[in-house]
């Protein structure tokens, strides 16, 4: 039996060690019923009521499902493109912009599906998506994202993304990929109206997200917030990502980053913003006092040579923090386990070799979780989603590892053996059921190439 039924009990029994994300012990396990975590199970301890059906995880590390807060699905189209495989932000964007003009409904389906495949593997539960981009018949390009999600029974913070500021009026994209305003809003509220859901339980919601302080007006920005606040739902733009970005924001706006965020309503508890590098104190302060979250990057930051952001003062300040892998054509995996390792490595070189395997897990579950306003996901906890991954430490990489929850990051794991989303097995011995991956690899390669080429 693979599935936790609504009414039934399932002991995931004995795993060989879990992280919980908070201070509770489940040495013995965890107990589903009914999409939830029912109990948590000490060390040597038995489930407090009988349960029908037993998993033993004796040979599984089980942690909470992990989270990913930022990303771009479309750019799995664009991985390490040759063009751009050696360049900074700036003219990485210039020379994808027209590439990514052409993106198809059919081409969106495929990175969506790739992208959340590929998270799901490594353990991801709930995603989010920043899509910017909507060329002619692309209108209905988050509808088709829903569609994907809901196949592959993950959770998704799906942000309707926007672009109004080209080239004409002084931003960096080609007037051919903006939009007006008005049709952005008109299709934020369309979109929260057909799919946000409100529940602890929620498999999809929706965010307001213009791209960045060099692709939106300001107008936009300060309308976005507004909308947010009236449908009440989240905010998400890049932000502090390179000092280009910062020059940028002093030439336009005569303000530093977070003075422009302040200025158009966005510095708030509602808005969470990748990458977020670039701060000097008294604005890590100040974000920390507003609440605003940060999406750290650490992939991509690198690849890119953005910088490294200041995760530790952040949250120290009371920042929200999580971890994103950031679109495909900057990292170039959806691999959230991994993404955990990078950004253990990144802040250990910052801050020295006290920043500890737990606290870089921390970030991948419940900061992830906390930064998207879903407290219900990201710790293994009674009454949280039964959202859960299970790897397992029997390639050749772990062999002679000690301590099974350090391994994971120390040891490089990159995929898990089995994930549960709302109690329901989504990875099940490191297949997903139901989904064809060699059809799925080949024409999604296909459109990747046809994209490129122009064809
Ligand atoms: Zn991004």
């Amino acid at each position: 039996m693979n599935q936790a039924h609504a009414k039934q009990r399932l002991w995931l029994k004995n795993p060989l060690a879990a992280f919980t994300a908070n201070d509770l012990d489940a040495g013995g396990g965890v107990v589903i019923s009914g999409g939830t975590i029912a109990e948590v199970v000490g060390t040597g301890k038995s489930p407090a009521v009988p349960c029908e059906e037993v998993f033993d995880a004796g040979r599984h590390v089980i942690t909470p499902g992990l989270v990913n807060t930022h990303h771009h699905f479309y750019q799995t189209l664009t991985r390490a493109w040759a063009p751009v495989a050696n360049a900074e932000l700036f003219p990485w964007l210039k020379n994808l912009y027209p590439v990514w003009a052409r993106l198809t409904p059919r081409d969106l389906e495929l990175a969506t599906t790739a992208a959340l495949a590929e998270l799901l593997l490594s353990g991801c539960t709930t995603a989010a998506d920043h899509h910017y981009l909507f060329p002619g018949g692309l209108e209905e390009a988050i509808d088709i994202q829903v569609q994907v999600v809901r196949a592959l029974g993950m959770r998704a913070t799906l942000t309707r993304g926007s672009m109004s500021l080209g080239e004409d009026d002084g931003g960096l994209p080609p007037q051919s990929t903006v939009q007006d305003p008005e049709v952005i809003l008109a299709d934020s509220d369309r979109l929260v109206a057909a799919y946000h859901e409100r529940g602890e339980d929620a498999v999809i919601q929706i965010a307001l997200a213009p791209c960045s302080p060099f692709s939106v007006t300001r107008d936009l920005m300060a309308e976005s917030a507004a909308l947010a606040e009236k449908l009440d739902v989240r905010l998400h733009t890049h932000l502090a990502e390179t000092l280009d970005e910062e020059d940028f924001c002093r030439g336009r706006f005569g303000l530093r980053t977070v003075d422009y965020l302040e200025s158009v309503g966005w510095l708030t508890d509602r808005t969470w913003v990748g990458h977020g590098i670039h701060f000097d104190d008294a604005e890590i302060t100040r974000l920390g006092a507003a609440g605003t979250g940060v999406a750290h990057c650490p992939t991509s930051n690198m690849r890119l040579a953005s910088g490294t952001a200041r995760i530790l003062e952040l949250e120290a300040a009371g920042v929200p923090v999580g971890l994103g892998v950031d679109g495909s054509a900057s990292n170039d995996a959806s691999n959230m386990i991994q993404e955990a390792r990078q950004a253990l490595y990144l802040q250990r070189l910052r801050y020295g070799a006290g920043v500890s395997v737990e606290r870089a897990l921390g970030w991948a579950t419940r900061g992830s979780a906390r930064v998207l306003g879903r407290d219900s996901l990201g710790e293994i906890a009674p009454g949280r989603q039964a959202d859960l991954a299970l790897f397992m430490l029997d390639e050749l990489r772990f062999s002679g590892s000690h301590d099974p929850v350090a391994a994971l990051l120390l040891c490089g794991a990159d995929r898990a053996d089995r994930v549960m989303v709302g109690g329901q097995w989504r990875v099940v011995d490191g297949q997903i059921p139901g989904l064809d991956l060699g059809t799925l690899i080949a024409e999604h390669s296909r459109a990747a190439r046809r994209l490129v080429n122009g064809g």
